[in-house]
């Protein structure tokens, strides 16, 4: 069996990151760990962290650091992370969360492998976002130039496939600079930390999902 992998995942919108992490949590066998998906999780199971959590969210407050660090930690303590790995994805998202990560892991004696930055310019980026259609119904994605086989009609569901509303150029420049702004400080970070590899993401997906795959092997056989 291949081995088990513990790897940050960063990438802009549109560098395919979802995607890749779900493709990576398959080839080692590890959890995808979507901090979207976690929080939900750990809300809805009334865990410690997530009690707490969930008072932030109710007050319409930002959830300190510490205590999404915990959210994050109850989950990676579970039998499946802690024996194999994860491919932690949406987390950390600022240098300090980085910073928290990254003792958390050391005390619990279960050091990242490496931070992978899937890289895409932002007018790559831009380009792809602005063509990408997705189904009203089940939410696969499509793109003007890989649409469903009759007209605009989801291959999985029958849906309706449409551009989402905030998919405009005017948002996605903004999630973008937004996503720079914020996102920068913690890829210097993971950099001086040395453990920051950069994917160019553009290709196919499996074209891109074989560069990381030598990128994280590489680095456990060094
Ligand atoms: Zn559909």
């Amino acid at each position: 069996m291949v081995p088990g992998a513990r790897l940050v995942i960063l990438g802009r919108q549109g560098a395919g990151k979802g995607t890749q992490c779900m493709r990576l949590a398959r080839h080692y066998v590890v959890p995808h760990v979507s901090t979207g998906d976690i929080f939900r999780a750990a809300v809805k199971a009334g865990s410690e962290f997530g009690r707490r959590a969930e008072e932030y969210m109710v007050a319409g407050q930002l959830v300190p650091d510490e205590i999404v660090v915990g959210v994050v930690r109850e989950r990676l303590c579970q039998r499946d992370a802690k024996a194999r790995g994860f491919i932690l994805d949406g987390f950390p998202r600022t240098a300090a969360q980085a910073f928290a990560l990254d003792e958390m892991l050391e005390e619990e004696g279960m050091p990242l492998d490496l931070t992978i930055d899937l890289e895409i310019s932002e007018e790559d980026a831009l380009s792809r976002l602005a063509a990408r259609r997705v189904c009203s119904t089940c939410a696969t994605i499509y793109s003007t130039s890989r649409r469903p086989s009759i007209d605009w009609t989801c291959d999985n569901c029958g849906g309706e496939v449409v551009q989402r509303q905030d998919d405009t150029e005017g948002a996605i420049r903004k999630r973008l600079a937004d996503y720079n702004e914020l996102t920068t400080p913690l890829i210097d970070w993971y950099e001086r930390r040395g453990t920051l590899v950069r994917i160019d993401a553009i290709g196919t997906p499996e074209e891109v999902l074989v560069r990381m795959v030598q990128a994280v092997d590489g680095r456990k056989q060094a």
